[in-house]
């Protein structure tokens, strides 16, 4: 058996550090690329969501690396994202692809456990799971942690390139590194790379919150790689729907049945009071926590036709409205345009940027009349 699975932003670096220290054969498909897509888009129905079709473009690159088996997870809910194993299979098995698809998601814990035990292949390496797992987890939490780390010194770097060098090594040197450990210690020394990144001191980047469908939000390829971009525009951006949340959330917390962090559906409650799929809920209350947190501007990526961020779309004119932040749709699929994508953010940003200088001067307007009334008042 020699495994694959879909490229997802950094999951691969949690992913490939897991079968290293429990000994699967496995082959990394290689990072997003145009081909992947085209792949995809060829033996793909026409309509099925732009994650699907990468991920099958993954699949078929892995498979002519000699990978047999696909490990993906699965999901539940009103989206397609519950029936996406059983499409894959159907799709490779219709091209003439011979793979089998182990879907690492049950309702519950033991289903789980039962799926993972599948593919581990003797006893002591199942004895050495659990420690691994949680070293996995920590690595997931430590690659996003990271990955917000550069963001902020993007937007800020005195010398330009210097965060992408040393984010784009660690890309690179994760591919090289085998086991948890070994990745923990590299994690370790990006971080230290990163914080030793020389900060332009006068640097005040506007801030642009990042939220919509998961897959376009982390996988850098699925949207132009929009969030290094703007990073490089000066824009700091944040994203709060992230690899580890997702496994701590979805694939820990729920099974157990333990208490979820829910901020974003409290936070999205007058406009969306439930859960429809996808990641809408956190698409709406998380655009409602960047307007209360003080960020300049919102932006939303999804792929065309996803059914729970078209819901969330139709609802963020009203976060806009009810909460004053500008708010930015951006939809993507295999036709998009990159250079007029580039024209509408740089738009964006420039609006943002004007928005910020006419609420400063209104301020210090507002501050000179109250000093004025003040002073009158004490002549
Ligand atoms: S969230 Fe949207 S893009 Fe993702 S699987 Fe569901 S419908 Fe497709």
């Amino acid at each position: 058996m020699k495994v694959t699975f879909p490229h997802l932003g950094n999951t691969y670096i949690c992913v490939k550090s897991i079968l290293d220290d429990i000994g699967i054969d496995y082959v990394i498909p290689p990072f997003n690329n145009k081909r992947a897509l085209e792949l995809g888009t060829r033996y793909s129905p026409e309509m099925v969501c732009l994650p699907l079709k990468i991920n099958i473009g993954n699949y078929i690159q892995a498979y002519e690396m000699g990978a047999d088996t696909i490990l993906m997870a699965g999901g539940c809910g009103p989206c397609r994202f519950g029936y996406y194993s059983q499409l894959h299979m159907e799709i490779l098995k219709d091209a003439g692809f011979n793979m089998e698809v182990i879907t690492l998601e049950g309702t519950d814990i033991m289903d789980l456990l039962s799926r993972i035990r599948s593919v581990v292949p003797g006893a002591s390496e199942l004895m050495k799971l659990p420690s691994v797992l949680l070293r996995a987890v920590e690595i997931a939490k430590r690659s996003d942690e990271i990955e917000m780390l550069a963001f902020r010194t993007r937007a800020r770097e005195s010398e330009r390139g210097a965060t992408d060098r040393i984010y784009n090594g660690f890309r690179e040197k994760a591919l090289r590194t085998a086991g948890t450990k070994n990745i923990l210690k590299l994690l370790d020394e990006t971080e230290a790379m990163l914080k030793s990144v020389h900060l332009d001191p006068d640097a005040d980047p506007l801030k642009v919150g990042i939220v919509g469908e998961i897959y376009t939000g982390i996988e850098h390829f699925a949207s132009f790689d929009i969030q290094h971009r703007l990073g490089r525009l000066g824009v700091e951006v944040d994203r709060k729907v992230t690899v580890s949340n997702w496994i701590i959330e979805h694939m820990l917390k729920k099974p157990l049945h333990l208490p979820r962090d829910m901020a974003f559906a409290e936070a999205a409650k007058p406009w969306l009071g439930a859960m429809i799929g996808g990641h809408a809920q956190e698409t709406v209350g998380n655009a409602a926590i960047y307007a209360k947190s003080g960020y300049d501007g919102v932006i939303q990526i999804f792929p065309f036709s996803c059914m729970p961020e078209i819901v969330a779309e139709s609802l963020l004119p009203s976060v806009e409205r009810d909460l004053d932040i500008p708010v930015l749709t951006l939809i993507i699929d295999e036709m998009t345009g990159e250079a007029g994508y580039m024209t509408r953010i740089e738009a964006f940003i420039d609006m943002l940027e004007g928005r910020r200088e006419n609420l400063e001067r209104r301020k210090a307007h507002g501050m000179r009349k109250g000093k004025k009334a003040h002073d009158n008042i004490h002549a």
